[in-house]
């Protein structure tokens, strides 16, 4: 199942810089099958765990976990990037490769003591997503899993998040960058 859903998703070079190999998913959702075959995957990861919220990551994490919540039955929460949430917010400034960025999270949307599945579309170098983590952790909640459907293991995400003591798993596995 797993190599028709690689097929699917397409690489652009050199976008959005050079030397990047962008995995573009949108090939891979317009499939139906395609997105549905992805989707109960990733539930049937999720729902064991039994989470109580699943998080999301703007932008492409807002529709694999979406997706994910509807299917295992749980809340959806999003993450998003700075001054998008309407109310009012929790949020972690974490460094990029030129500068920095902030992501933010509707302040009491994630209680304390709950436990959390973070969901995205890719993790490259696991800076996102590490500093998703640290943020849901912040706000008291456990991280049973980061869960993706893409992994570069080339850029070492996946070990660094590791590392910080959140289980990963992710789907398909592309060499390069
Ligand atoms: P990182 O923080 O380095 O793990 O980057 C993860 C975020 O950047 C995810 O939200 C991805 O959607 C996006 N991203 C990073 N590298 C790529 C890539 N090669 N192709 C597609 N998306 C990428």
């Amino acid at each position: 199942m797993s190599t028709h859903l690689a097929d699917l998703i397409r690489t652009i070079p050199d976008f959005p810089k050079p030397g990047v190999q962008f995995r573009d998913i949108t090939t891979l959702l317009a499939d139906g099958e395609g997105f549905r075959d992805l989707v109960d995957e990733l539930a049937a990861i999720a729902a064991p765990l039994d989470p109580d919220l699943v998080i999301g990551i703007e932008a492409r994490g807002f529709i694999l976990g979406a997706a994910i919540a509807h299917a295992i039955g749980k809340g959806f929460v999003p993450v998003r990037k700075a001054g998008k949430l309407p109310g009012p917010t929790v949020g972690i400034d974490y460094v990029l490769e030129y500068g920095t960025d902030r992501l933010e999270l509707h302040r009491g949307q994630v209680p304390a003591g709950s436990r959390v599945i973070l969901v995205d579309d890719l993790i490259a170098t696991g800076g996102t997503a590490i500093a998703t983590a640290q943020l849901l952790r912040e706000q008291g909640a456990s991280i049973s899993m980061a869960l993706f459907a893409i992994d570069l293991p080339n850029l070492g995400g996946r070990a660094a998040l590791e590392a910080e003591g959140v289980p990963v798993r992710a789907i398909l596995t592309f060499d390069g960058h």
